[in-house]
C-alpha cells in the first residue's frame, strides 16, 4: 500500500498496534536496491507489519550536493517493496514532512542535533549539518510510525552510531537493528549513487573495498599501528581518486584510535568521477 500522508499511516499503525502486532521501519531515500532489500527483507522476517518510507529528505543535503538529480523511482520502489511483503511505503512530499519550512535557510524548524564528538569527523566534516537533518527526519519518522524496530545499513556506520545515540539519549520506544553491507561481487558497496557511476568509474571505484580488504589483511597479519595501516593505502590511490578521509576509529563511539583491534573499523570517503563513495570494514569480523 502505497501512502502519502501522516494521517493515513497514523491511522494503519493504530490498527496494527489494536491487534498487538509488532511495526518494523526501515527508512530509506528510494532507488532501492539489493543493499535495502537486505534490510526488508529481515525486518519482514522480524516483523509482523514492515513500513519503508522512502523520501528524499531535503534538510540532510548541504548546498550543493546532488538534491535535486537524486534518483527518484517510486514507482519501481513500490513493486519492489510490494513483492518483498511490505505493509506500507510512505512516500510523503517535503511539505508534508516539513510544511513550508523545509529549507534550513528559513530557521523555523525544530531540530534533533546530535552530539559534536560524533559529527565533527567522518561525514559530518565536509557535511556540515547533515546529521542534523538525518537525525531530525528519522525522528519524525519514529513518532509517525511507532516502530517497535528500525533497520539501519552498515554502510552508512557513522550514521548508524549517531542514531543509536539519539535513541539512547533520547529515550525513544524502539530496537535499531544494524544490518551487514551488501556488495557487488566485485566488491563495490551497493549504493544509490553508483547509478551515476560510468561503467570505467565503476572500476576505479573498487579503490575503496581494495583500500579495506587490504588494511584488514595487513591487521591480520600482525601490524597494528594505525599510521602504518593507513599508509599501506597510498599504493592503490592514483589521480582518477579524490581521497576525502580514511579513518580508524572504534566502532562503537568513535574514539579515534593510534592501536587498532577488532574493534577499530576502517572508513574510507573518496570521490571517483566526481561521485562521492563512502564504505567502511570492521577489523574484527
Ligand atoms: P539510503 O536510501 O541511502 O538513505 O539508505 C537507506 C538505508 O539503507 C540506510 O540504513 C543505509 O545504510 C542502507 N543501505 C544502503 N546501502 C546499503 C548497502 N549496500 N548495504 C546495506 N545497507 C545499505
Amino acid at each position: 500500500m502505497l501512502l502519502h500522508t501522516i494521517k493515513e499511516v497514523r491511522e494503519q499503525v493504530k490498527e496494527w498496534k489494536k491487534e498487538g502486532l509488532t511495526v518494523g521501519l526501515v527508512p530509506t531515500m528510494g532507488a532501492l536496491h539489493n543493499g535495502h532489500l537486505s534490510l526488508i527483507k529481515k525486518a519482514v522476517e522480524k516483523c509482523d507489519k514492515v513500513v519503508v518510507s522512502v523520501f528524499v529528505n531535503p534538510i540532510q543535503f548541504c548546498p550543493g550536493e546532488d538534491l535535486d538529480k537524486y534518483p527518484r523511482t517510486l514507482e519501481a520502489d513500490t513493486k519492489l517493496c510490494n513483492d518483498a511483503g511490505v505493509s506500507i511505503v510512505f512516500a510523503p512530499s517535503p511539505s508534508e514532512m516539513y510544511g513550508q519550512s523545509e529549507m534550513r535557510t528559513n530557521d523555523f524548524l525544530t531540530y534533533v542535533i546530535p552530539p559534536f564528538f560524533y559529527v565533527n569527523k567522518l561525514c559530518g566534516k565536509s557535511r556540515v549539518g547533515h546529521f542534523d537533518g538525518v537525525c531530525t527526519v528519522v525522528n519524525k519518522l519514529f513518532n509517525i510510525v511507532q516502530p517497535d524496530f528500525a533497520f539501519f545499513g552498515q554502510k552508512d556506520a557513522q550514521q548508524l552510531i549517531i542514531i543509536k545515540k539519539m535513541v539512547k539519549d533520547l529515550n525513544i520506544p524502539v530496537d535499531i537493528v544494524p544490518c551487514p553491507i551488501v556488495r557487488e561481487e566485485s566488491g563495490l558497496a551497493l549504493s544509490s549513487r553508483n547509478k551515476y557511476l560510468s561503467e570505467e568509474d565503476k572500476k576505479e571505484a573498487l579503490v575503496l573495498s581494495k583500500i579495506l580488504n587490504n588494511i584488514k589483511d595487513c591487521y591480520k597479519k600482525g601490524i597494528t599501528d594505525v599510521e602504518a595501516l593507513k599508509e599501506t593505502a597510498f599504493q592503490f590511490l592514483t589521480d582518477k581518486h579524490e581521497l576525502e578521509y580514511l579513518e580508524l576509529l572504534d566502532c562503537e563511539d568513535l574514539e579515534e584510535k593510534k592501536i587498532a583491534d577488532n574493534n577499530t573499523r576502517v572508513f574510507i570517503a573518496c570521490k571517483v568521477g566526481g561521485v562521492r563513495l563512502i564504505d567502511n570494514i570492521l577489523l574484527g569480523e
